[in-house]
């Protein structure tokens, strides 16, 4: 059996849509679980959605464009189509539903119902057209499956309990149908109701199911050729990296190259599973491969994080940055779930580089205020260069500040301003 990833770009139209049909029938009789994303840029308007709900602000507008958005690409793939829009609406009604409940305070929670919408209904959609024109599928939901903790937008797989959901649920539909459909993204927690992993989570959902199911190969397809050395809309002579061993592509992305979600990789290398990355505008070329392969490029790769703020940390008695400080700095990192992408500390003071969002940053400011002065450098741009050479470093900072630097022996990192 394969797994198959989409993205919301693979499925934002109905020419999208069609395409990825023709892709699963090229791969017919092969067993297949396909993982598909909310469409287009639906997640980021669900999550607009959600900022006017907990604002209390009339929600109707953008659950009427939501579902238009829906209602016209269905109508353009299935035009004669009645029960089609019968099921759209009938997530429309929950989704509807969930909005009449006064906002309890609980974003992370209400985030969770409300965004996990947008996968509900792309694959609902995508599933029921599929049947419709004889691609024969079933639909299971991956809140049968997937299951975590209550650690909402962020839900910590629980293996055992999703192993024996998985087991229980995919072979029989795969027996049924050849074809499964079901959502990345989106789990159920323990708490009884819906999780999301981490935004871009539909890698690591693609993931989970390969591992589980002892796939031979997972396949995402995405608007780019394959993997790449560097973002092509900031490098324009981004090259395509061919083969690429598990270790090199984890610490890729962990470094945030966007390509793939950094949990992805793990449990296909546990399990010796190849990655394919490919274009679904070109399926028929090779893309890249993730796997058990040498490293044959040292070619420089770039990833650029923008939108970062910089803490710089002191203890207010003017005591060493040492292991007490760090122990309590790290404590509370953990607790505000900031992630932390660069750090670096000197005799007096610790630095952080971070994307977590301001709300965030700035509850967890509060309680370090006590002990510690924080002082902020907003919007500035975190570089990584893997295989780094004098010219590629010389490429990313000309003409702007470093304010932080950090070397290994493979890997640079700058933050920069300008
Ligand atoms: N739809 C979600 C997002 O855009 C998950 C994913 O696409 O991987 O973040
Ligand atoms: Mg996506």
């Amino acid at each position: 059996m394969q797994v198959f990833k989409f993205g919301g770009a693979s499925v934002k139209d109905a020419p999208a849509i069609r395409n990825l049909a023709s892709i699963l029938q090229t791969y017919s009789p092969e067993e297949l679980l396909v993982v598909i994303s909310a469409m287009g840029k639906t997640t980021n308007f669900m999550e607009r959605l959600l900022k006017t709900y907990t604002l209390g602000e009339g929600t109707a507008p953008l659950v009427e464009e939501l579902m238009q958005y829906h209602y016209d690409i269905l109508h353009e793939l299935l035009p004669e189509d009645i029960n089609g829009k019968k099921r759209l609406d009938l997530l429309r009604t929950e989704l509807e539903q969930l909005l009449t409940h006064p906002y309890n305070g609980d974003y992370d929670f209400a985030y969770d119902q409300i965004v996990s919408m947008g996968e509900l209904l792309s694959t609902t959609l995508i599933s029921y057209y599929l049947n419709t024109v004889g691609i024969r599928n079933t639909w299971l939901s991956a809140c049968e499956m997937i299951f975590t903790d209550t650690t909402h937008r962020e839900g910590k797989v629980n293996w055992t309990e999703t192993t024996r959901r998985v087991q229980a649920m995919v072979p029989p539909a795969i027996a049924a149908s050849g074809l499964v459909i079901t959502q990345g993204f989106i789990g159920q927690s323990s708490d009884q109701h819906r999780v999301t992993l981490g935004r871009e989570g539909s890698d690591y959902s693609a993931a989970i199911f390969a591992f589980i199911l002892n796939a031979t190969r997972v396949t995402i397809w995405k608007d780019v050729p394959g993997l790449l050395n560097a973002d092509p809309k900031r490098f324009p002579d981004a090259v395509k990296i061919d083969r690429i061993p598990y270790q090199e592509a984890i610490e890729l992305s962990y470094y945030g190259a966007s390509v793939i979600h950094p949990k992805t990789l793990k449990p296909l290398q546990n399990k010796h599973i190849p990655l394919f990355v490919q274009s679904f505008y070109h399926p028929e070329e090779e893309g890249s491969m993730i796997g058990d392969c040498p490293l044959s490029t040292d070619i420089p790769s770039y990833i650029v994080k923008e939108h970062q703020t910089l803490m710089t940390i002191f203890p207010r008695d003017f005591s060493f940055v040492a292991e007490e400080n760090l122990s309590e700095l790290f404590g509370l990192f953990a607790q505000y779930r900031i992630r932390i992408n660069m750090m670096q500390n000197s005799a007096v003071s610790f630095s952080v580089c971070t994307d977590a969002d301001r709300d965030r940053i700035q509850l967890c400011v509060n309680e370090m205020h006590k002990k510690y002065k924080v002082k902020y450098n907003e919007q500035v741009t975190l570089v990584t260069i893997r295989h780094y050479t004098p010219e590629a470093i010389q490429r990313v900072t000309e003409g702007r500040t470093i304010l932080m630097r950090q070397t290994s022996r493979t890997t640079i990192q700058f933050v920069l301003r300008g």
